[in-house]
């Protein structure tokens, strides 16, 4: 595991295992995430696939252009690859005005066909499609449309990948050598999860879970027996509550979908956590609710005497530079 960068200006973590190389989130510029990548000595050419936890833009500003460069599929489940299309998508794709007389056109040209009742109708569909309302999505939009502004639609599509794959949490895959477990995890996105990797030729296994509001049973089910656990350690719960964010931002933040406080990942250590691994990595700081040393202090208390040269070793990673790659 490669943290490349962690906390609320972009994450991105590299697995990796025997020939197989998997990117977690892109939430840097892909030309950041390919200085990086370099920064520890992979080859983003090497990369098989991109996984993305959930559609928040700290999880995939460069996602779309690091895709398309390295021509690699990408891994969501359906309802954040559909977030993440209207995120990109405009409203419309056209004035207002443009709308409402292509509207008026298809009317008149439905009613010579069909009784008028009806007309109305298929142009109130229309506008929800065009609109983004469909839950049928994108594609179904874009035939409804004419042919002129799907042409312009497609050309600087910025939702387009050269390929992609779904899969559902609790549902487990394999990409290459690795398989791979995603979980549900609590936070306000679209359909958020963590994940557990597993290396198909020895047994070793790494989770990622962070973007989480508090640890419910799935995710303490989901971290046993790991050997290297990502886990959030997001605000000192005094700092939030003194510090600069506005009431909303830091309700938000403290709610059942918002982050993981120090304290909660130490609860999480000290009730729940086997003892298990190699190294705990600390990531999704708060640059201005949080300090390492804070973070760090709350996670090595928790793991008291368990803590050894061998095991439970924390780690803190950062936002600004890649951490040590950790090699088991
Ligand atoms: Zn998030
Ligand atoms: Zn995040």
């Amino acid at each position: 595991m490669t943290v490349l960068a962690s906390g609320s200006k972009g994450n991105a973590t590299i697995i990796a295992a025997g020939s197989t190389m998997i990117l977690v989130d892109a939430g840097l510029s892909c030309r950041e995430l390919m200085r990086r990548m370099g920064q520890v000595g992979e080859d983003p050419e090497a990369l098989d696939a991109i996984l993305i936890t959930h559609e928040h833009l700290d999880h995939v500003a460069g996602l779309s252009v690091l895709a398309r460069r390295l021509r690699i599929p990408v891994f969501f489940t359906e309802q954040t690859h559909r977030a993440w299309v209207r995120m990109l998508t405009p409203r419309t794709t056209m004035s207002y005005a443009k709308w409402l007389e292509m509207v008026q056109r298809e009317k008149e040209a439905r009613a010579e066909q069909t009784a008028a009742a009806c007309a109305s109708d298929d142009a109130e569909e229309a506008l929800c499609e065009e609109f983004g309302e469909d839950s049928r999505g994108v594609d179904t939009s874009a035939e409804t449309i004419g042919e002129e502004v799907r042409a312009v639609k497609v050309k600087a599509d910025p939702a387009f990948l050269p390929a992609v794959e779904y899969f559902r949490s609790g549902h487990g895959f394999s990409i290459g050598e690795i398989d791979v477990n995603p979980f549900t995890i609590p936070h306000d996105a679209a359909d958020p999860c963590g994940f557990v990797f597993h290396a198909k030729s020895e047994s070793i296994r790494m989770a990622i879970a962070t973007d989480l509001g508090y640890v419910p049973p799935n995710v303490k089910m989901a971290l046993k027996n790991v050997d290297v656990l990502l886990l959030e350690s997001n605000h000192d719960l005094e700092m939030l509550k003194d510090g600069p964010y506005p009431w909303s931002v830091k309700q938000r933040v403290l709610s059942r979908v918002g982050h993981l406080s120090n304290t909660a990942a130490a609860e999480f250590l000290t009730k729940d956590y086997d003892g298990g691994a190699h190294t705990i990595v600390l990531g999704h700081l708060s640059e201005k609710n949080n300090l390492p040393e804070l973070a760090r202090l709350a996670a090595e208390q928790a793991i008291g005497d368990r803590l050894s040269l061998l095991g439970n070793r924390v780690a803190l990673a950062v936002q600004d530079t890649p951490l040590e790659p950790i090699c088991l």
